[in-house]
């Protein structure tokens, strides 16, 4: 876009249609050049009231309508999307700064919940028992009504996936608050599903930051939330919203610690680990984190730093978020330093020729000394890995207990029993043996443990449709003979 061109509105998505909201805006950039993608619409609390209204009238019919005929735009959305799905990664990659590649994985982990959730009437069945002779107990399930969804910026197409697919297949209707950060890919996504048939009104998007998810938590109109991001605010967000009275579960950030023993494939691990650590340049609740390696592991270290020294930002690792994102990322390796740790591979001050204007930081390995250092308490969230060498596994696992997160943590070693010791007792709510981002395919829900979630069960699978209905339990009695007792 010419420096002097008007930047064009990035709207709302509201009944079926883009529109505009009053108040103030906030510019996009894409963190890959720093090119202006346009200027998001903060939505005014004010303005939730109509939307809302929206949402529910909408509810009024999706909710009547029969799931087997509501997943069937469920199927034509994943053809949709899978039609689509070089442009999805590729606006995906423009407004958050990952690889296209990893835009559409992202996106075909999402499609994987749209699968999940186009098996609904097989899921949805319900129960019953005869009780007594001649009375029967049954459970059916029912949408809450509107709900929401809050989202971060690091997977603009997928996070919002884990949610919406089940939650209108369930009957409910949707309003999305994505990133600021990254409000167009939802956009898209809102498009395809009318495409798909999906009725006006049934899945919003209302774009907005922290004042926009705070009308939403309080709005007495909206039954249920889920959410996606940092810790604290995650947290929050739960109390805001159990206080209001909502049915929420909030996912916050992570510090994922992986282990390596003696014994463990050097060449597996290392690309494993490089890999969990730069992908999405380290922009991941499930990257690796924190390295702790058991005795004398320095020839899996040393190829790890050659292996990463080939991950070239703006080639092989796409770009920080933001500005502010990569000077924090320098704030920890410069403490690092401070610290007297080992820098054996320094990412700071990464450019990529041509694209002066994106925010970049390479591949950084770090050998700390002090074991107190917030480099391996804090989430970093970048291409940044941290190596404490450690005596004994046990001592690696009460590390990895200490840490106040739980979404992920990782074994590398060719020993059954080693990796069962090691799964039993980590403290994560998904566990890796040989694979550093131990996310689950569906149907195995995705959630962590601890402070890395607040809120009971997982945002996918099963959890994910009792979180997004309530059930009903019915007992009948039709049969003039049934026998008497106490519930005659
Ligand atoms: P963030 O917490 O800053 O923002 C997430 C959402 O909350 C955004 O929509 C934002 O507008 C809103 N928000 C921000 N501050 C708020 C406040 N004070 N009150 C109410 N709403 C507020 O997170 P982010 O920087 O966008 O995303 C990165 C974080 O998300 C990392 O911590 C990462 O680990 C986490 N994350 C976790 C998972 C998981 O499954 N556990 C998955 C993806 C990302």
């Amino acid at each position: 876009m010419p420096a002097t061109a008007t930047p064009s509105l990035i709207p709302n998505y509201i009944c079926g249609q883009r529109r505009p909201a009053p108040g103030a805006t906030l510019p996009v950039t894409s963190p890959l050049d720093g090119s202006m993608l346009g200027e998001v619409v903060l939505t005014p609390p004010e303005e939730l009231d109509a939307i809302v209204h929206t949402a529910q009238q909408a509810f009024t019919r999706w909710s009547a309508t029969p799931v087997k005929e509501r997943v069937q735009v469920l199927f034509k959305f994943k053809h949709l999307v899978e039609q689509h799905i070089e442009e999805l990664g590729e606006l995906v990659s423009r407004e958050n700064g990952k690889l296209p590649a990893e835009g559409r994985a992202g996106i075909e982990k999402g499609l994987e919940v749209v699968e999940y959730a186009t098996s609904l009437p097989q899921l949805i069945t319900g129960e019953l028992l005869e009780v007594s002779s001649g009375v029967d107990c049954y459970t059916r399930r029912f949408p809450l009504g509107v709900v929401a969804g809050i989202t971060p910026f690091n997977f603009p197409a997928m996070v919002p996936m884990w949610m919406f697919p089940l939650a209108i297949a369930c009957g409910n209707t949707f309003i999305l608050k994505p990133s600021e950060q990254v409000p167009l890919t939802p956009l898209r996504l809102a498009e395809l599903l009318k495409e798909a048939g999906l009725p006006d009104g049934v899945f919003n998007v209302v774009q907005g930051d922290r004042t926009t998810v705070e009308a939403i938590l309080d709005h007495t109109g909206i039954a249920a939330a889920a959410f996606v991001g940092s810790t604290p605010v995650a947290k929050l967000v739960y109390e805001r919203g159990t206080r209001a009275g909502k049915r929420m579960l909030t996912l916050g950030g992570a510090k994922n610690h992986l282990v390596v023993v003696p014994d463990a494939d050097v060449e597996v691990t290392a690309k494993n680990v490089v890999s969990s650590f730069t992908g999405c340049a380290g922009q991941r609740c499930m990257a690796a984190s924190v390295l702790l390696t058991v005795g004398d592991c320095s020839h899996v270290v040393e190829a790890i730093v050659e292996t990463a020294k080939k991950v070239r930002p703006g080639c092989e690792m796409g770009a920080i978020i933001s500005a502010k994102a990569r000077d924090r990322i320098h704030t920890y390796i410069d403490l690092a330093e401070k610290e007297g740790a080992r820098i054996l591979l320094d990412g700071r001050g990464a450019t990529v020729p041509g694209k002066e204007g994106g925010t970049y930081v390479g591949p950084t390995v770090l050998e700390h000394a002090d074991r107190n250092s917030k480099c391996l308490q804090d989430e970093i969230f970048g291409p940044v890995i941290s190596i404490l060498n450690v005596k004994s596994l046990d001592e690696a696992l009460a590390i990895e207990n200490a840490s106040p997160y739980g979404n992920a943590a990782s074994i590398y070693t060719t020993s059954g029993a080693a990796a069962r010791y090691f799964e039993q007792r980590a403290s994560a709510g998904m566990i890796g043996i040989n694979i550093g981002v131990p996310v689950p395919r569906e149907p195995f829900a995705f959630g962590g443990w601890n402070d890395s979630k607040f809120g009971t069960g997982d945002i996918t699978g099963k959890d994910g449709i009792a979180f997004w209905t309530k059930p009903k339990k019915v007992t009948e009695k039709w049969s003039a003979g049934a026998s008497r007792n106490w519930m005659s």
